[in-house]
Protein backbone atom coordinates (compact mmCIF):
# COMPACT_ATOMS: atom_id res chain seq x y z
CA UNK A 1 0.00 0.00 0.00
CA UNK A 2 1.44 3.12 -0.85
CA UNK A 3 1.81 6.00 2.23
CA UNK A 4 -1.22 7.94 0.03
CA UNK A 5 -3.13 5.15 0.08
CA UNK A 6 -2.81 4.36 3.96
CA UNK A 7 -3.37 7.72 4.43
CA UNK A 8 -6.74 8.00 2.89
CA UNK A 9 -7.83 4.74 4.32
CA UNK A 10 -6.71 6.04 7.74
CA UNK A 11 -8.97 9.48 6.52
CA UNK A 12 -11.76 7.70 5.78
CA UNK A 13 -13.20 5.62 8.59
CA UNK A 14 -15.33 5.53 11.15
CA UNK A 15 -12.94 6.43 14.35
CA UNK A 16 -13.67 4.05 17.20
CA UNK A 17 -15.87 6.36 19.31
CA UNK A 18 -18.16 6.58 16.17
CA UNK A 19 -18.40 2.95 15.76
CA UNK A 20 -19.33 2.83 19.08
CA UNK A 21 -21.82 5.27 18.41
CA UNK A 22 -23.51 3.55 15.32
CA UNK A 23 -23.39 -0.10 17.43
CA UNK A 24 -25.35 1.69 19.95
CA UNK A 25 -28.24 3.23 17.57
CA UNK A 26 -28.20 -0.30 15.90
CA UNK A 27 -28.13 -2.29 19.15
CA UNK A 28 -29.77 -5.74 17.96
CA UNK A 29 -30.35 -4.72 14.39
CA UNK A 30 -33.61 -4.22 12.80
CA UNK A 31 -36.43 -5.76 14.75
CA UNK A 32 -38.25 -9.37 13.57
CA UNK A 33 -35.40 -9.61 10.92
CA UNK A 34 -32.75 -12.41 10.82
CA UNK A 35 -30.27 -12.87 8.13
CA UNK A 36 -30.17 -16.67 7.87
CA UNK A 37 -26.56 -17.92 6.35
CA UNK A 38 -25.39 -20.84 4.34
CA UNK A 39 -23.40 -22.49 6.88
CA UNK A 40 -26.90 -22.48 9.12
CA UNK A 41 -25.42 -19.57 11.36
CA UNK A 42 -27.48 -16.39 11.60
CA UNK A 43 -27.10 -12.92 11.79
CA UNK A 44 -28.92 -9.98 13.04
CA UNK A 45 -30.38 -7.36 10.31
CA UNK A 46 -27.56 -4.24 10.33
CA UNK A 47 -26.50 -2.25 7.53
CA UNK A 48 -22.56 -2.03 6.81
CA UNK A 49 -21.47 1.89 7.26
CA UNK A 50 -18.94 2.99 5.07
CA UNK A 51 -17.26 6.18 4.78
CA UNK A 52 -16.47 7.73 1.16
CA UNK A 53 -14.17 11.19 0.41
CA UNK A 54 -16.47 13.99 0.06
CA UNK A 55 -16.17 17.41 1.63
CA UNK A 56 -19.65 18.34 2.37
CA UNK A 57 -21.89 16.59 4.84
CA UNK A 58 -23.94 14.06 3.62
CA UNK A 59 -25.29 10.72 4.62
CA UNK A 60 -26.80 8.39 1.60
CA UNK A 61 -28.60 4.47 2.62
CA UNK A 62 -29.10 2.07 -0.45
CA UNK A 63 -29.91 -1.28 0.08
CA UNK A 64 -27.73 -2.58 3.29
CA UNK A 65 -24.95 -0.01 2.75
CA UNK A 66 -24.69 3.30 4.63
CA UNK A 67 -22.67 5.99 3.25
CA UNK A 68 -20.98 8.94 5.10
CA UNK A 69 -18.71 11.31 3.51
CA UNK A 70 -15.33 12.28 5.27
CA UNK A 71 -16.79 15.67 5.87
CA UNK A 72 -20.06 13.88 8.17
CA UNK A 73 -17.33 12.05 9.91
CA UNK A 74 -14.64 15.09 10.54
CA UNK A 75 -17.41 18.09 11.30
CA UNK A 76 -20.46 16.92 13.33
CA UNK A 77 -20.40 16.55 17.38
CA UNK A 78 -21.68 13.65 18.83
CA UNK A 79 -25.32 14.08 18.93
CA UNK A 80 -24.97 15.45 15.16
CA UNK A 81 -23.59 12.44 14.12
CA UNK A 82 -25.57 10.10 16.07
CA UNK A 83 -28.63 11.93 14.66
CA UNK A 84 -27.51 11.31 11.05
CA UNK A 85 -26.39 7.59 11.48
CA UNK A 86 -29.83 7.07 13.05
CA UNK A 87 -31.38 8.77 9.87
CA UNK A 88 -29.40 6.29 7.11
CA UNK A 89 -30.29 3.35 9.22
CA UNK A 90 -33.68 4.03 9.52
CA UNK A 91 -33.97 4.25 6.29
CA UNK A 92 -32.23 0.91 5.62
CA UNK A 93 -35.34 -0.63 8.54
CA UNK A 94 -38.27 1.01 6.68
CA UNK A 95 -37.03 -0.25 3.35
CA UNK A 96 -36.41 2.76 1.29
CA UNK A 97 -35.24 2.81 -2.15
CA UNK A 98 -35.69 6.21 -3.50
CA UNK A 99 -35.86 9.36 -1.45
CA UNK A 100 -38.52 11.49 -1.28
CA UNK A 101 -40.66 14.24 1.50
CA UNK A 102 -42.47 10.96 2.83
CA UNK A 103 -39.35 8.81 3.21
CA UNK A 104 -37.20 11.51 4.64
CA UNK A 105 -40.02 12.24 7.16
CA UNK A 106 -40.06 8.94 7.95
CA UNK A 107 -36.25 8.13 8.25
CA UNK A 108 -36.20 11.51 10.39
CA UNK A 109 -39.12 10.16 12.97
CA UNK A 110 -37.68 6.71 13.24
CA UNK A 111 -33.97 7.69 13.41
CA UNK A 112 -35.01 10.76 16.27
CA UNK A 113 -36.53 7.54 18.26
CA UNK A 114 -33.48 5.00 17.60
CA UNK A 115 -31.11 8.14 18.57
CA UNK A 116 -33.06 8.72 21.93
CA UNK A 117 -32.96 5.03 22.63
CA UNK A 118 -29.74 4.96 22.16
CA UNK A 119 -29.37 7.84 24.58
CA UNK A 120 -28.39 10.69 22.40
CA UNK A 121 -30.20 14.11 22.44
CA UNK A 122 -32.10 14.88 18.99
CA UNK A 123 -32.42 18.40 19.93
CA UNK A 124 -28.72 18.71 20.44
CA UNK A 125 -28.15 16.92 17.15
CA UNK A 126 -30.80 18.63 15.32
CA UNK A 127 -28.26 21.42 14.22
CA UNK A 128 -26.98 18.64 11.55
CA UNK A 129 -29.73 20.02 9.61
CA UNK A 130 -28.07 22.73 8.63
CA UNK A 131 -26.37 21.04 6.54
CA UNK A 132 -29.57 19.73 4.55
CA UNK A 133 -30.63 20.86 1.42
CA UNK A 134 -34.62 21.00 0.83
CA UNK A 135 -35.68 20.55 -2.38
CA UNK A 136 -37.58 18.28 -4.73
CA UNK A 137 -36.67 14.71 -2.45
CA UNK A 138 -36.28 16.52 0.82
CA UNK A 139 -38.35 18.65 2.98
CA UNK A 140 -37.98 22.03 4.25
CA UNK A 141 -35.31 22.46 7.62
CA UNK A 142 -38.81 23.70 9.59
CA UNK A 143 -40.57 20.58 8.63
CA UNK A 144 -38.08 17.94 9.53
CA UNK A 145 -37.50 19.81 12.82
CA UNK A 146 -40.65 19.27 13.60
CA UNK A 147 -40.71 16.04 12.67
CA UNK A 148 -37.63 15.39 14.83
CA UNK A 149 -38.27 17.12 17.74
CA UNK A 150 -41.90 15.37 18.21
CA UNK A 151 -40.65 12.25 18.04
CA UNK A 152 -41.20 9.82 21.36
CA UNK A 153 -38.17 8.76 22.69
CA UNK A 154 -38.59 4.91 22.08
CA UNK A 155 -38.53 3.10 18.80
CA UNK A 156 -42.53 2.62 17.61
CA UNK A 157 -44.71 -0.48 16.22
CA UNK A 158 -43.60 0.19 12.59
CA UNK A 159 -44.43 -2.24 9.75
CA UNK A 160 -40.57 -2.76 8.84
CA UNK A 161 -39.95 -3.63 5.18
CA UNK A 162 -36.58 -6.04 5.02
ZN1 LIG B 1 -32.67 10.60 4.21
Amino acid sequence: MSLAAFLLSAVLALSPQQVEVAARITADGQPECTLYLPDQTSLPCRPVITVIAGARVIGHSSGEVIRLTGAAVRRLNRDEFALLVAHEVAHYYLGHTASTPAAELAADRLGAALACRAGFSPAAGISVLRFAAAGRTHPRRDVRRMAILAAPCRVPAVTFAR
